[in-house]
């Protein structure tokens, strides 16, 4: 299948179209037309190289969403016409205790990234979203509920099952003080979910000029953090903090507004290590963990719920030439709440 992409031809660089070639179909397989692809701080942090040597051409993009325009002999979830998702992974070794329980993600042996990797066959380049034209394995793609929007529906994908999933695990709910730190794609989300299900959100931004739109995302509280002195009167406030932020923060500072036995899950993912002090964890019994997207039955689950309750992201749409100026407003904290390439522009 021949498309037309938009790629970063090294490290850093602005994007320039891109023509190449995605996999002819196989039997499982099934392609489809793209129409919107979110921009996630990943694809920011990985087109810089802040995460280490990348892969160049670079077509990014793992928040895809589309129209299906053909399908393998043996394919029976999809049919021509259906609204498909794709994601952070186009495969995995389906073989390993975590593939067998639908942790996809935490794979043995890695989970196949959309981009900025090989796929499975250790030699194709994968190619990720800001492209129009898709081929997936059905067992790696989502089912698009009817009543969501497409171009607020991409950043679910990513963004949205990334927050979804530590919010089920830590069975946000009713009766819970959840802090979202960062309101951005991913915090948003955060927001969003934690709220629809019964919990109480706080925000916790650098940001003085989000704030009302937190409180209309659902959030009962907002609260603006500049230096870790503003954090001191929210001491053991909150059961749950969701980690969103892109930028490196002092974590001991947040640790200190958790509840005894709360717990800080990071999701950002800065290019340095966090400095964490032993006091910060014992006084309280703090837990420190981590979370990466979700797996695919999960990914179906959070679409569903969002269909029930009319959830989706709040997004900026734009067209092929705004890429670069989009990543440096992300980068500037100013997107309201997620960048959306409108596909047909590519
Ligand atoms: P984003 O849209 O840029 O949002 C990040 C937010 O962090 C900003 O809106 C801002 O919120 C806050 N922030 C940014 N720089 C800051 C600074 N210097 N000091 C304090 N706060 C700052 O990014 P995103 O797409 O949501 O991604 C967020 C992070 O999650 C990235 O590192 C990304 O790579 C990572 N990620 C992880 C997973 C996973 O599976 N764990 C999945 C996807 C992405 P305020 O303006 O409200 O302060
Ligand atoms: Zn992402
Ligand atoms: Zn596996």
């Amino acid at each position: 299948m021949k498309v037309k992409g938009l790629a970063a031809l090294s490290a850093g660089a602005s994007f320039t179209p891109f023509e190449f070639e995605r996999r002819s179909l196989g039997s499982n397989d099934v392609g489809f037309k793209i129409t919107h692809a979110g921009i996630c701080h990943s694809d920011i942090h990985q087109v810089r190289e802040e995460w280490g040597p990348a892969i160049f051409p670079m077509v990014p993009g793992h928040e895809i969403v589309g129209i299906v325009t053909e399908i393998g002999s043996s394919v029976s979830k999809f049919k021509i016409g259906d609204r498909i998702g794709v994601g952070v992974f186009i495969d995995s070794c389906r073989k390993c205790e975590p593939c067998k329980s639908g942790l996809q993600q935490y794979c043995d042996e890695g989970m196949t990234g959309t981009y900025n990797g090989m796929e499975r066959d250790g030699k194709t380049v994968a190619f990720g979203g800001y492209s129009n034209g898709f081929v997936i394995d059905q067992d790696y793609a989502v089912t698009i509920p009817a009543n969501l929007d497409m171009a607020g529906v991409a950043p679910l994908l990513c963004a949205g099952i990334t927050l979804f999933s530590p919010i089920k695990h830590f069975k946000v709910g009713p009766g819970m003080k959840v802090a979202v730190m960062g309101l951005g794609g991913l915090g948003h989300m955060g927001v969003k979910f934690a709220a629809a299900m019964g919990a109480e959100v706080t925000v916790l931004s650098h940001s003085a000029n989000k704030r009302a739109d937190a409180l209309a995302m659902g959030a009962a509280d907002f609260q603006v953090i500049k230096d870790p002195e503003d954090l001191k009167p929210l001491a053991r406030k909150f059961d749950l903090i969701l980690n969103t932020v892109s930028a490196m923060v002092d974590v001991n500072a947040y640790l200190g507004t958790l509840k005894i036995d709360g717990t800080l899950v990071v999701i950002g993912l800065p290019d340095a290590p966090y400095k964490v002090s032993a006091g910060a964890m014992l006084n309280g019994r703090k837990s420190l963990t981590g979370s990466m997207i979700g797996g695919m039955p999960e990914l179906q689950e959070m679409l569903d719920f969002a269909g029930k309750h009319n959830i989706v992201s709040d997004v900026e749409v734009i067209s092929a030439d705004y890429v670069d100026k989009a990543y440096e407003r992300t980068v500037a904290s100013d997107v309201k709440y997620r960048f959306v390439i409108d596909a047909s522009t590519i």
